[in-house]
């Protein structure tokens, strides 16, 4: 059996963090990978398209910058996980995918940690651009269509790339190889996982 049982995930409380260039299934993992540890999965593209949906201040300023292929600023992000995690539901822990995506987002996850960011867990997945490029083209979501898909990579260069040296060493990382089916990719999270 090489996979982590839930019940033997409980004893813990685990935080995974997901990076990776739009398109590289950090969603789909994401939300599997919750179900089968039994916590919540956020998703602050989620969080920010329902924000947007129901109208709130939130979602009237990140409309626009969304829509671009921007990164909506870091204060508003904060602000929006800072009370997400704090709920109930995120006491056994939680999965991030979308956040942190900047330095400072990063440093001020640590913060919230108390400086602690040895229990966490981080995945990045990694996929070609031309493959990133294939699988965005086929989803019909608004800003993955147009300049906005470019600008969304350019971002995650610029801005995101450094946590991979942030994290790297300070944490659990792990690179994940994720040009595989979804179900091969599953797999090796939930070893990457599974006690030693
Ligand atoms: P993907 O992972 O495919 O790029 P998401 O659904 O995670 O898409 O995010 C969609 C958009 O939401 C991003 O392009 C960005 O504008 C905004 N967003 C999500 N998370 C963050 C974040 N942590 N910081 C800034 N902007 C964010």
């Amino acid at each position: 059996m090489g996979d982590a049982s839930p019940h033997a995930a409980a004893q813990d409380r685990r935080r995974i963090i997901f990076l990776g260039p739009p398109g590289a299934g950090k969603g789909t993992q994401a939300v599997q990978l919750a179900a089968f540890l039994e916590i919540p999965c956020i998703s602050t593209g989620e969080m920010l398209r329902d924000a947007i949906a129901r109208r709130t201040e939130l979602g009237r300023k990140a409309e626009p910058i969304m829509a671009l292929g921007g990164l909506v600023p870091d204060d508003l992000l904060l602000a929006m996980i800072q009370e997400r995690i704090r709920e109930k539901d995120c006491q056994r822990g939680y999965i991030l995918d979308g956040f942190p995506r900047t330095l400072p987002q990063a440093q001020a996850l640590e913060g919230l940690l108390s400086g602690d960011l040895s229990e966490l867990v981080v995945f990045s997945m990694e996929v070609p651009r031309d493959e990133l490029l294939r699988r965005l083209a086929g989803r019909q979501r608004h800003d993955d269509q147009g300049p906005a898909v470019h600008r969304r990579l350019s971002e995650y260069d610029e801005r995101t790339v450094p946590l991979i040296d942030y994290f790297c060493g300070r944490t659990r990382f792990h690179r994940v190889d994720g040009h595989r089916d979804v179900e091969a990719v599953q797999h090796e999270l939930r070893s990457l996982l599974a006690p030693r």
